[in-house]
């Protein structure tokens, strides 16, 4: 089922604050070492989208609402 989730970022609102990384208890997400947004920050990403239960807990955490799940 976990291939119904959609996970996005809105990465030019993302901060790199790392709190999405904390609150993922798969441990999916990860703050990148490569790339940049407009604002230099370096960026979260999701390291293994099929693993993603689209429990919302990420989305939560994020105090910028950068983070998108949607579930079909
Ligand atoms: S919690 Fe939000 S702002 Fe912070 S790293 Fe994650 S997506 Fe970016
Ligand atoms: S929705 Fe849940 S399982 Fe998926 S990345 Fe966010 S915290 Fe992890």
């Amino acid at each position: 089922m976990n291939t119904m989730v959609k996970h996005t970022f809105r990465t030019e609102r993302c901060k790199g604050c790392g709190l999405c990384v904390s609150a993922c208890s798969k441990h999916l997400l990860a703050i990148s070492k490569e790339t940049i947004n407009k604002s230099g920050h370096y960026v979260a990403y999701m390291t293994n989208q099929e693993a993603c239960t689209g429990c919302c807990n990420c989305a939560l955490m994020c105090p910028d609402c950068v983070i998108r799940i949607e579930k079909e």
